[in-house]
């Protein structure tokens, strides 16, 4: 973060044409992996996010079942081929964290009392990044797991704000987020109004930060309609599929 590019334009338009309190073009597909329970991908902008979810399945190693509870697994992996530089397919450090950050967000969530002994796994899968693609993750995994008929008490949507060039902006992007100030990501659970995951890169005044995640926020209503779109759209081709079939 070191605010030498500049990222605001004499119009006020961000290094990608958008206006600060814009969201990055988004498509959301829903159940496109067969052999998955449940299965969700994303393109946020730039960033390109697979998530596929198993379970309630029997939990392996036997041992870490957990009597009255389902085991919540994430993994985050970012494809060596997602950046522009190759990245190690090894698990690093942050994504390491990612993985957990990501589990937490989606916790509580899910019923998941309701599956005692079993265990449910969702994996992220970023085939292509460019910022932002923990929040990504987070609401991409979310819709895997409406696929996979995991009851939830609420879809989790996450969407980061943050600060460029003086500038509170929505949905950053790469550039954004390296060269600008702050970076707030938040996840959220719109009709319970409860936030889940709130973490903070940079430094910003009490006002801003305010301002920030009010802003990111309104981004997490903005993404849960399309989430219901994304949701729906599967169900409408199906039902056409059953009716085109009785016609025959
Ligand atoms: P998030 O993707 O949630 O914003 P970070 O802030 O850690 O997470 O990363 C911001 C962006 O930096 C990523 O979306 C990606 O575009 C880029 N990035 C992360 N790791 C690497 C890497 N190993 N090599 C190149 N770019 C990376």
């Amino acid at each position: 973060m070191s605010g030498k590019i500049k990222l605001i334009n004499e119009n006020g338009l961000r290094v990608d044409g958008r206006r600060p309190n814009e969201l990055r073009p988004i498509k959301m597909e829903v159940g496109i992996l067969s052999n998955a329970d449940g299965s969700a991908y994303i393109e946020q902008g730039k960033s390109k996010i697979l998530a596929a979810v198993y379970g309630p399945r029997e939990v392996h190693p036997r041992h870490l079942a957990l009597p009255d509870r389902a085991l919540l697994r994430c993994r985050y992996h970012m494809a060596p081929f997602s950046v522009e530089e190759r990245k190690s397919p090894a698990p690093s450090r942050r994504e390491i964290e990612l993985s957990k950050v990501i589990r937490e967000a989606l916790e509580p969530a899910i019923f998941l009392e309701k599956f005692p002994r079993t265990s449910i796994d969702v994996f992220i899968e970023v085939l292509q990044a460019d910022g932002g693609t923990r929040c990504a993750g987070v609401t991409v995994a979310s819709l895997a797991l409406a696929d996979a008929g995991i009851p939830m008490r609420d879809m989790v949507v996450a969407c980061a704000a943050g600060k460029v060039d003086g500038v509170i902006v929505l949905d950053l992007n790469d550039l954004e987020d390296k060269e600008g100030e702050a970076d707030i990501p938040v996840a959220y659970m719109p009709n319970l109004g409860l936030i889940s995951l709130l973490q903070m890169d940079g430094i910003l005044t009490i006002e801003e930060f305010n301002q920030a995640l009010n802003l990111a926020i309104e981004g997490c209503k903005q993404i849960y309609r399309l989430q219901k779109e994304a949701l729906k759209a599967k169900y409408v081709a199906i039902k056409e599929e059953v009716e085109e079939t009785c016609l025959q």
